[in-house]
């Protein structure tokens, strides 16, 4: 292997969805970066993403909330989740997710803290990528397009990725000091560093039709994921283009030729036959990485975990991206312990198996509804069956109630008396919360900043706090959770910033 050309803190793998949020994470704490990604431009997902209310938090700190919210969705008209026997019709019910208008007007009258100060985006994945895309002309971070990862070697102190520029056809040698995977699905960095997935069950195969049909997407009046006997139209995220999912069985080779047939077929589409933007055939199970980490090398995004289609998993995505990148981050400058680095794997592959099993559900949701239309079940039955099972949506995704504010999990959100979110006040490294009458938080603080570890102090005695906030010192994490809390000066701030920088031990894990 030649000499490394190139040398960086942080090499990315991909500049998807994942890859591009890693990198910004990593510039808000002023990490450069390398980010080497195999297409000349951002992926085309034709699909609208969800991003539920605490990662429209996350991506705020890095300014990114304002930038995406104009790109999606009307912000005035909710978002429907349409049960019916076919798209021509009548729905048999509809789970109703609130226009984010509303759910900011219910947020800011929620007195518990627990409501993001964001609420959900439903945006066109393509317009999302295009954003991050862009985002990444920043002077941190070094943009490599048409470079593509084939091959890496850990060693004690580094790793050591090979490259292909597509232009030139050049080989180069990339040296990084850590290596984040986000090179999606079929990840290089997984198959190079060994890494397997965990399958849940055996694959389902679909056929993902992306058209155009003014007329179908004018047949619901507002942004919507139409789910019939066995397929998902998801309609009105961008003018009239419909993406179809489509379950295929073995039969169903042929008619994969003709997707335009295929559709007319299945959805029951009446006139002139649609017009195809695109196709892609996905054969795939849920899936999860039995690990996320082989010494220097990460994985984060798809390339750790999959979900089976039209599954969610946007989320699981953005949060790994962020945790990744402040936990590099801190390693980068110098303060993170080897529990801190772990932390990742312990804290995301738990989300992604959370995720992968509430996918699960829905899937099986989507099934059992699939089967009684098939089995000529009545309306009474669809609708009693749909009436049991819970709208699968969570637009806030702040975390499980009665958690808020303890370690491992978000404190509660309020606004301070000017007006300003307190979330606004935090980061971008540890911020220390001090309620005391004496500023007691100093020795903590100055213990800290002595150690190398970077963080604010924020006097707040007399601000107007949320009942359900607990301790007059709380240390919260880059990531906006809580990471340690006590009523007083802790007679040991060693033995606190040992456990807060993982030297000690995982304090930052999720109890
Ligand atoms: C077709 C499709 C449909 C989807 N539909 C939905 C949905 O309905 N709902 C939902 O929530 N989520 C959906 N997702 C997932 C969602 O888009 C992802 O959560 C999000 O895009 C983040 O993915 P990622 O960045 O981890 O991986 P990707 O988006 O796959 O990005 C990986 C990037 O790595 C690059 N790359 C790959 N190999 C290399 C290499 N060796 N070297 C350099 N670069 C490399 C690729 O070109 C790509 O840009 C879909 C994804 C796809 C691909």
């Amino acid at each position: 292997m030649p000499t490394a050309a190139f040398r960086t803190p942080v090499l990315v793998a991909g500049a998807g969805v994942t890859g591009s949020l890693t990198a910004l994470e990593l510039a808000h704490h002023g990490v450069p970066s390398m980010v080497v990604e195999r297409s000349g431009g951002p992926p085309r997902i034709l699909e609208p993403l969800l991003v539920n209310g605490r990662n429209m938090e996350l991506l705020r700190r890095l300014g990114l909330a304002g930038d995406l919210r104009p790109a999606g969705v009307d912000p005035d008209g909710p978002v429907d989740v349409v049960w019916a026997r076919g798209v021509d019709q009548e729905p048999l019910l509809v789970w109703r997710l609130p226009s984010v208008t509303e759910l900011r007007g219910s947020y800011a009258a929620s007195a518990d803290g627990s409501a993001p100060i964001e609420p959900y985006l439903l945006i066109a994945g393509s317009r999302l990528a295009g954003r991050l895309r862009r985002a990444l002309e920043h002077p941190l971070i070094d943009l490599r397009s048409r470079w593509t990862l084939t091959d890496l070697r850990t060693e004690a102190e580094c790793v050591v990725a090979t490259v292909i520029d597509a232009e030139s056809g050049k080989r180069h040698v990339i040296e990084a000091a850590y290596l984040a995977g986000c090179d999606g699905a079929g990840s290089t960095v997984r198959r190079c560093a060994g890494l397997e997935m965990e399958d849940l069950g055996s694959a389902a195969t679909y056929l993902t039709v992306a058209f155009r049909s003014a007329g179908l997407a004018a047949r619901w009046p507002h942004p919507s994921a139409v789910i019939t006997g066995g397929s998902t139209v998801l309609t009105g995220h961008d003018g009239d283009l419909c993406v179809a999912h489509l379950p295929l069985t073995e039969g169903d080779e042929a008619a994969v030729a003709d997707p335009a047939g295929l559709l007319t077929q299945r959805l029951g589409l009446p006139g002139e036959p649609p017009e195809i933007c695109a196709v892609a055939q996905r054969a795939g199970t849920p899936s999860v990485a039995r690990s996320y980490r082989r010494g220097r090398v990460f994985l984060a995004g798809q390339a750790a975990h999959r979900a089976e289609p039209p599954g969610n998993d946007v989320d699981t995505c953005i949060g790994d991206a962020v945790d990744l990148g402040w936990r590099l981050a801190a390693a980068v400058h110098g303060w993170a312990g080897e529990h801190l680095l772990a932390g990742y794997e312990a804290e995301r592959r738990r989300q992604a198996l959370l995720d992968r099993e509430l996918g699960r559900r829905a899937g099986q949701t989507r099934s059992r509804f699939q089967r009684l239309v098939a089995s000529g079940a009545d309306r009474e039955v669809l609708v009693e069956i749909l009436r049991q099972e819970a709208p699968q949506v969570d637009p806030a995704g702040t975390g499980p109630a009665g958690m808020s504010g303890a370690p491992g999990f978000r404190p509660p959100a309020f606004r301070l008396a000017g007006g300003e979110q307190f979330f606004d006040r935090l980061g971008p490294q540890l911020t220390l919360v001090d309620l005391t009458d004496d500023q007691g938080g100093w020795p903590l603080v100055t213990a800290a900043r002595a150690r190398g570890v970077p963080m604010r102090h924020l006097p707040m005695a007399g601000a107007p706090m949320p009942a359900a906030w607990c301790g007059r010192l709380v240390l919260i994490r880059p990531d906006q959770q809580v990471a340690w809390r006590a009523d007083g000066p802790p007679p040991d701030c060693d033995g606190v910033l040992d456990e807060v920088t993982g030297v000690r031990h995982q304090l930052y894990e999720n109890a």
